[in-house]
């Protein structure tokens, strides 16, 4: 076994810190790597602090991995050492169901492999994420890294730049459209980043009338401030798509009335309480509401490569691992521009 340290929760609401674990010693197939950069989540904070009801702990959270190739196994053909390399949400999936035949991984039906708050295939050895100085992960689950972006910013790519690089693929968001981003977080800001770089008009809505000038930047056309209803009214039924980001509790049908006829919001934001919703909006225009899981493994690469040949990659504000809690707090206040991410080398002061 390979000795490792990390922040963990020890239980829900704890603060996270420092803990030793242990990783398998790596096999033919696997990749050892150092971990450079991990971005955080708001998923992670959800976990930590058992918001959706299905922790594990001792937890290391931490999905958003950037790191450098340490060892390789004697199977390994897709990196060598010294590579930079990628790990996203899942570390392994079943294989065999037709999701993860399709490069669907992230809808496997028999047994997914998070990256931490999971269980390996055997379904008994708990996976640590990368809030730690190293990780072992089979290298078909490792993403290559293009060496020409900044690898701290390349880290939120991981989980909020493919979480919605995914659905806006999908929905084939592009010239012509109008799609509103709903949230300017983590997730919200790649949305924009994204949706703008595939030649959509681009409006966010934000509870936070401080991000205007931001979300311009960003690449949006039009800022709203999702809590004046005035605005809202006068966009009723202008979109194609909505993105909706937000991770509390908010109102889904007023959004979904902003939508035009056939248009469709995707959840991907992930509240601790289910969202009510009011159908009216949908029957009167055959809206739809859908959700979007992640990304996988084909699509994420897709993601990153097209991150390397139009230089995007996440506004980050990076931290020491001891400023982690404090990191949450200002996370769930909206205090972020627009993500943190950890420097592994703080783990060794
Ligand atoms: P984040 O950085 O905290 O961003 C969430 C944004 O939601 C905030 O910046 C804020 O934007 C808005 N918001 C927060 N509280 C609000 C409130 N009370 N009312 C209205 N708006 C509020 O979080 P994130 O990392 O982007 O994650 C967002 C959500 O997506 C989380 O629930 C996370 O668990 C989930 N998630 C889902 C997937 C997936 O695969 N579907 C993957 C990753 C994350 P404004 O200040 O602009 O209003
Ligand atoms: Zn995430
Ligand atoms: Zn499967």
């Amino acid at each position: 076994m390979i000795k490792c340290s990390g922040y963990a929760a020890a239980k829900a609401k704890d603060p996270l810190a420092p803990f030793n674990f242990e990783r398998r010693q790596p096999g033919p197939k696997d990749v050892f790597i150092e971990i450079l950069y991990c971005g955080v989540c708001h998923s992670d904070i959800h976990q930590a602090r058992d918001e959706w009801g299905n922790a594990v702990f001792p937890m290391v959270p931490g999905h958003e991995i950037v790191g450098r190739v340490k060892s390789i196994g004697s199977e390994v053909t897709k990196f060598k050492i010294g590579d930079l390399a990628g790990v996203g949400c899942f570390v392994d999936s079943c294989r065999q169901c037709s999701s993860c035949k399709e490069g669907y991984e992230q809808y496997c039906t028999n047994h997914i492999s998070f990256t931490y708050n999971g269980f390996e295939q055997d379904k008994k050895t708990p996976t640590f994420g990368g809030y730690s100085d190293t990780i072992v992960v089979d290298e078909n689950y490792t993403l290559r890294v293009p060496s020409n972006l900044d690898p701290s910013g390349v880290a939120p790519l991981l989980c909020a730049g493919i979480t919605t690089y995914s659905p806006l693929r999908h929905w084939k968001a592009g010239k012509g459209q109008k799609i509103g981003v709903v949230g300017l977080g983590g997730l919200g800001h790649m949305a924009v980043k994204f949706a703008s770089s595939f030649g959509a008009e681009v409006t966010v809505f934000s509870h936070s009338p401080g991000k205007k000038e931001d979300a311009l930047g960003l690449g949006a056309s039009n800022f709203v401030i999702s809590t004046e209803e005035k605005a809202l009214n006068a966009l009723q039924g202008q979109f194609d798509l909505m993105i909706d980001t937000v991770s509390a509790q908010h109102d889904v049908s007023g959004l979904a009335s902003l939508l035009k006829r056939d248009g469709t919001l995707i959840m991907v934001g992930i509240p601790e309480t289910p969202l009510p919703l009011n159908v009216f909006p949908l029957i009167s225009k055959r809206r739809q509401i859908a959700g979007s899981l992640i990304g996988g493994i084909r699509e994420t690469q897709e993601m990153l490569d097209y991150c390397g040949a139009h230089n995007i990659t996440s506004d980050v504000e990076v931290i020491p691992i001891q400023q982690i809690n404090e990191a949450y707090d200002r996370t769930v206040k909206g205090d972020v521009r627009y993500r943190f991410v950890i420097d592994m080398k703080s783990l060794s002061r």
